[in-house]
């Protein structure tokens, strides 16, 4: 008898995803084909923003598919428009900013790249700087961005002009100057285990970008879309970039990414120089219309923002638990030793999804709709799942000499 898992080795590209058949999700909870539940926690990597199967969601695809699901992009669209509209609204870009809508955070970044380009073009500068620790996805472009050897090197030779500093103060006023065409950061890095820049960064980031005329270029694909508590992460800091990429949550499982630029930075793009096939059709629109406005009208933000604190506080006294790190529902709870592979598979097993972004680090992202019922439920099953693992780690005294 073959398995689903010989049926998957067999037939998808080797690259991960055996860890269970997942049939059916509702609320926060995922089935897998044996009828297993799961609470998840990982929220499909902070993209399942009103949990799964969630009314809103489920209308709003029914609704357009049934309206108008693609246009080629010849063509403009109801939907379109007012996720463009609402997009700047929410960003604060004022009147003079531009809405380009992808169909990933991959994409939305490689328009940020030829937006970097385009302003490079102009004053003859071709550096971009991007921060050690960063992901920016995986096409060759992004990839690129992402100073990690792993991931790199098998692709080599990648874009050249990219630089990687440290993520700190210091390394920022070092490396800005008149070369740099521009800086793309993630506010708070979630694939290096969620991971915030240094307090006064993104101000200061601001300063010297402005002053040597480079962009600021903020990767919120993770951070954006309400995930922080805040429409985008840049909002906790007093600051507006020159453009701002988003995906993940903001299509709550639909695929969709976007690019937003402010002031100049938004005339840069002109007819033939960007496109894409399915970005900004009417179906991915009407369903990212449908979430912004539920998570604005119900406000979600302060659930994301109150649960976000009550489970920091609740995981504070959890065995081999030495902090938090993040804001509102990306949090990513650092642990005493090495163990944060072995606590995913311990949570795994007890009907709990989380990831191990890295070795001491486990990440935890929600749907923004949790209430009680569903913190009080992780905590049972993250401090069981903790406590298994901690029993396996010898203390000092048992090592042998
Ligand atoms: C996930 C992620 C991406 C890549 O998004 P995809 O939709 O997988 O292409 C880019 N940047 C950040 C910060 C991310 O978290």
């Amino acid at each position: 008898m073959t398995t689903w898992q010989d049926d998957a080795s067999r037939d998808l590209m080797s690259l991960g995803g055996r860890l269970a058949l997942l049939t059916r999700g509702e609320g926060s909870s995922v089935w897998d084909d044996e009828g297993r539940r799961y609470l998840d926690f990982l929220g499909g990597i902070a993209v399942n923003g009103l949990g799964h199967g969630h009314p809103v969601f489920v209308e709003a695809v029914s609704r357009q598919a049934a309206t108008l699901a693609h246009v080629s992009n010849y063509f403009a669209s109801p939907a379109q428009l007012e996720l463009a509209a609402r997009l700047k609204r929410l960003a604060g870009t004022g009147e003079s900013g531009r809405v380009f809508l992808a169909n990933s955070g991959a994409e939305a970044n490689e328009a940020a790249i030829k937006l970097a380009r385009l302003h490079g073009g102009k004053t003859g500068k071709t550096s971009i700087l991007v921060l050690n620790g960063a992901f920016h996805g995986r096409t060759t472009g992004t990839l690129s961005l992402t100073p990690k050897a792993a991931y790199q090197d098998p692709f080599r030779p990648l874009l050249p002009g990219i630089r990687a500093i440290d993520p700190t103060i210091e390394a920022l006023e070092a490396a800005v100057d008149d070369t740099v065409v521009a800086l793309i950061a993630e506010p708070i890095q979630g694939e290096a285990g969620v991971v915030p820049l240094p307090d006064g960064y993104l101000a200061r980031a601001r300063e010297l970008t402005s002053r040597h005329g480079a962009l600021l270029i903020l990767d919120e694909v993770q951070t954006g879309s309400g995930r922080t508590g805040e429409w985008f992460a840049f909002q906790r800091e007093g600051i507006a970039p020159d453009a701002v990429t988003l995906a993940k949550s903001i299509g709550a499982g639909f695929p969709l990414g976007a690019l937003i630029t402010f002031g100049a930075a938004s005339d840069l793009f002109s007819p033939g120089t960007h496109n894409s096939t399915f970005g900004g059709n009417p179906l991915a629109s009407a369903v990212a219309n449908a979430v912004l406005d539920h998570i604005e009208t119900e406000g979600l933000l302060d659930n994301v923002a109150a649960r976000g604190a009550q489970l920091r506080e609740g995981v504070g006294g959890l065995p081999l638990v030495t902090g938090t790190r993040g804001a509102g529902l990306l949090i990513g709870i650092t642990l005493s030793a090495p163990v944060a592979g072995e606590v995913r598979a311990a949570a795994h097993e007890r009907g709990l999804i989380v990831n191990a972004p890295a070795d001491d680090v486990i990440r935890i992202a929600p749907a923004y709709t949790i209430g009680d019922a569903e913190v009080e439920e992780f905590l049972v099953l993250f401090g069981e799942a903790l406590a298994a693992v901690a029993a396996t780690i010898p203390t000092p005294t048992e090592t042998p000499a």
